[in-house]
């Protein structure tokens, strides 16, 4: 497999010579998971994401150059974050992105390396990001039918993202999880056959209850369906799922469909959230640093960064930024101050 020279040797070098103390928030959790916005852009427009019309994109100087985002990113895992994940947006359609991976990867610290993507243009590229480094990916599928597909994706092509999901599992991106965003009117009634392919496949497939992002608020409102229904489906199809252990700060509930290989995984921001075990923070593709998902809430390090700020300057305002975390959103009381989709904070 053929790589271009990398168009990042001139990132700056970033002082590792030891990994420092570990970022915490004011409630004593430790930052240790990076979410990383590579682009605001996206090829799909999927239902619950995206608004019909309407949607802006910022303009390409407003986003992180390869070098102001190394420069973060190199930041970040010297304060402790080891588990990096690449999403947007459409991370494969930012530019340089297995040379992005392999130049994150050598940051003393990053352990795991992630990304989630829809697959579109993934079995073109999906040995080279394994190659330089990239441990596995999550795929969004919301539905194995093409014209659904297409009608949920506003143009996507079911066939290619099935390639790309068989590439990376053929390249080792493994394991594979699903992400399955559930709305009524759409695919809840596909459910069982969703999970069903984890049957014979060593993959989790994970169903999400729809968040009321910004410009998708009334989707949400006329659409949810939560866990505990979704859940229900399965179990009339499938009998009982059987539970499985999983960490404390993974937001899916895990359980077995009887006797398949693979997992299904529920996660629930609305009707059960995982605030008190999160660890972590999201890095929007124009450098602000997303302190909660779901939180108007952020630290403007591309000013910082543009303005010439020092590393300890930087670094200031990315432990000042975390030790004032939200414990966690207000849905419930609701506070929807999100302020912007979720393809422009990378969900
Ligand atoms: N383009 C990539 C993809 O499709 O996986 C990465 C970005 S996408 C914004 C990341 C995840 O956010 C996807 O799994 C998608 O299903 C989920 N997502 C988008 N909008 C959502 C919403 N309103 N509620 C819940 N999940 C949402």
């Amino acid at each position: 497999m053929s790589i271009v020279a990398s168009p990042l040797a001139v990132a700056p070098a970033v002082n590792h010579s030891a990994i420092k103390r570990g970022a915490f928030d004011a409630y004593g959790r430790q930052m240790t998971y990076l979410r990383i916005s590579l682009t605001d852009r996206c090829n799909f427009r999927c239902v619950y994401c995206m608004p019909a019309i309407g949607m802006k994109f910022q303009p390409r100087d407003e986003l992180l150059t390869d070098e102001e985002l190394l420069r973060v990113v190199g930041m970040c895992a010297g304060v402790g974050f080891n588990k990096l994940r690449l999403t947007g947006g459409e991370p494969t359609v930012r530019p340089h992105l297995v040379e992005l991976v392999r130049e994150m990867k050598r940051f003393p610290g990053v352990d795991e390396i992630s990304m989630t993507t829809n697959a579109l243009l993934l079995s073109r590229i999906a040995g080279d990001l394994k190659d330089a480094g990239l441990n596995r990916i999550n795929v969004s599928l919301d539905t194995l039918d093409p014209v659904k597909f297409r009608l949920m994706t506003r143009g996507g092509r079911l066939d290619l993202v099935w390639a790309g999901l068989e590439a990376a599992d053929a390249a080792g991106l493994t394991p594979i999880k699903i992400n399955s965003v559930v709305i009524k009117g759409h695919n809840e009634h596909e459910v069982g056959d969703l999970a069903a392919l984890t049957i014979d496949r060593d993959w989790q497939m994970r169903f999400l209850e729809i968040m009321p992002m910004e410009g998708v608020g009334a989707v949400h409102d006329e659409s949810l369906v939560t866990s505990e229904e979704t859940k229900a489906r399965l179990e009339a199809q499938f009998g009982p799922l059987q539970p499985i252990d999983s960490s404390p700060s993974d937001p899916a509930r895990v359980w077995r469909i009887p006797g398949a290989r693979g997992t299904v995984g529920f996660i629930s921001p609305i009707s059960a959230p995982f605030c008190a075990h999160c660890n972590r923070v999201r890095l929007a593709a124009d450098g602000k640093l997303r302190l909660c998902l779901l939180r108007n809430d952020e630290v403007d390090l591309r000013e910082m960064l543009r303005n010439g700020a020092s590393d300890d300057d930087i670094e200031r305002q990315i432990r000042r930024g975390i030790w004032r975390k939200p414990w966690g959103h207000g849905l419930a009381e609701g506070d929807r101050n999100i302020g912007r989709g979720m393809s422009q904070i990378g969900g």
